[in-house]
C-alpha cells in the first residue's frame, strides 16, 4: 500500500487572492484535493486549481468532519490543501485539526499567510509600530464565547498602551471601548476599523474615537469580518512631526551601512 499524502494548511491571506504567498499558490496548483473555508476565503484562489482537483467548502462542516475529510483525501492523494483565511496560526483551529492528523500518521505542513491584522493596517496606510511612540503589537480579542486566559483580559492588555489589533470583536465595540477607557485610554483616542480588508470592491475603512467608533460602525452596517486597531501611532502620517526611525537615519550605523560622517 502506498504511503498517505501530505496535508498542507495554507494561509490564503486576508481576501484579495493576490495576497497568497507564491508557495501557497504553488500548492493550490499542485493539489489533488482542497478544503477551503468558504465564507472567508476568496473563490478566486481556487481558479489556480487543476480541473481534476476535488474542491470542497467546509462552511457547514464540524471539526470532526473536516479532519475526517482531510485524512480520507490524504489516503487517496499526494497533496491535500486546507485553505485558511489570513494566517493559519491565528484563530484558525490549526492545532485542533493537526492533532487528529498526527494520530492518523499523516504528514502535515503549514504555509503562513498575510493576516488580516497586517492587511487592515496596510489598507489604511498605517504603521503598527512607530519610533518612541509604540514598539509593540498585541494581537488579541475581547472575551466572547471563548473565555480569555488569566491576565489576558483586554483591560490588562490595554494597560500597555501599545498597538492592539482586535480580532473577532466587532460586535462587542461597546465592551472594547469600556475596557480601554478603564485602562487609562482617553475618549478622544483614535480607533481604526477595517472591514473585509483587501477584498476587491468590498473593503470599508472607518475611523473614529473610542467615544464614537461604535456609532460610526453601526452607521456603516459593519457587524462582521472587521478588524479593530487601537494604537498611539494611528494617524501619524498626518502629524506635524514624528521621530525618525534609526534604520534610515544617516547618523546610525548598522550591519549593512556605515554612518555618514557629517551627520
Ligand atoms: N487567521 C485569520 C483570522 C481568523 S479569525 C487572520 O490571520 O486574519 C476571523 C477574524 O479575523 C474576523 O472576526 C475579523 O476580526 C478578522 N478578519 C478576517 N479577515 C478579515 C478582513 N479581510 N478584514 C478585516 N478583518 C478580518
Amino acid at each position: 500500500m502506498s504511503l498517505p499524502g501530505k496535508v498542507w494548511f495554507v494561509g490564503a491571506g486576508p481576501g484579495d487572492a493576490e495576497l497568497i504567498t507564491v508557495k501557497g499558490r504553488g500548492l493550490i496548483e499542485q493539489a489533488d484535493a482542497i478544503l477551503y473555508a468558504g465564507s472567508l476565503v476568496s473563490q478566486a484562489a481556487l481558479n489556480w486549481a487543476q480541473s481534476r482537483c476535488a474542491i470542497e467548502d467546509s462552511k457547514d462542516m464540524t471539526l470532526e468532519q473536516i479532519t475526517t475529510w482531510l485524512i480520507d483525501q490524504a489516503h487517496r492523494h499526494t497533496t491535500v490543501v486546507r485553505l485558511q483565511t489570513g494566517d493559519p496560526g491565528l484563530y484558525g483551529a490549526l492545532v485542533e485539526m493537526v492533532r487528529p492528523l498526527d494520530q492518523a500518521g499523516i504528514e502535515v505542513g503549514v504555509v503562513p499567510g498575510v493576516s488580516s491584522a497586517m492587511a487592515s493596517a496596510a489598507a489604511a496606510v498605517e504603521s503598527l509600530t512607530l519610533p518612541e511612540i509604540t514598539q509593540t503589537v498585541i494581537l488579541t480579542r475581547i472575551e466572547g464565547r471563548t473565555p480569555m486566559p488569566e491576565h489576558e483580559s483586554l483591560y490588562e492588555l490595554a494597560a500597555h498602551h501599545c498597538t492592539l489589533c482586535l480580532f473577532l470583536s466587532i460586535t462587542l465595540l461597546k465592551e472594547v471601548s469600556r475596557a480601554l477607557l478603564d485602562a487609562g485610554w482617553r475618549e478622544e483616542d483614535p480607533v481604526l476599523v477595517v472591514q473585509k480588508a483587501s477584498w476587491p470592491g468590498e473593503e470599508k475603512i472607518v475611523r473614529g474615537t473610542l467615544a464614537d467608533i461604535r456609532e460610526r460602525c453601526i452607521a456603516e452596517r459593519i457587524t462582521s469580518q472587521a478588524m479593530i486597531i487601537v494604537s498611539p501611532a494611528l494617524g501619524a502620517r498626518h502629524w506635524p512631526d514624528i521621530r525618525r526611525s534609526k534604520l534610515y537615519d544617516p547618523g546610525f550605523s548598522h550591519r549593512f551601512r556605515k554612518a555618514h560622517p557629517s551627520s
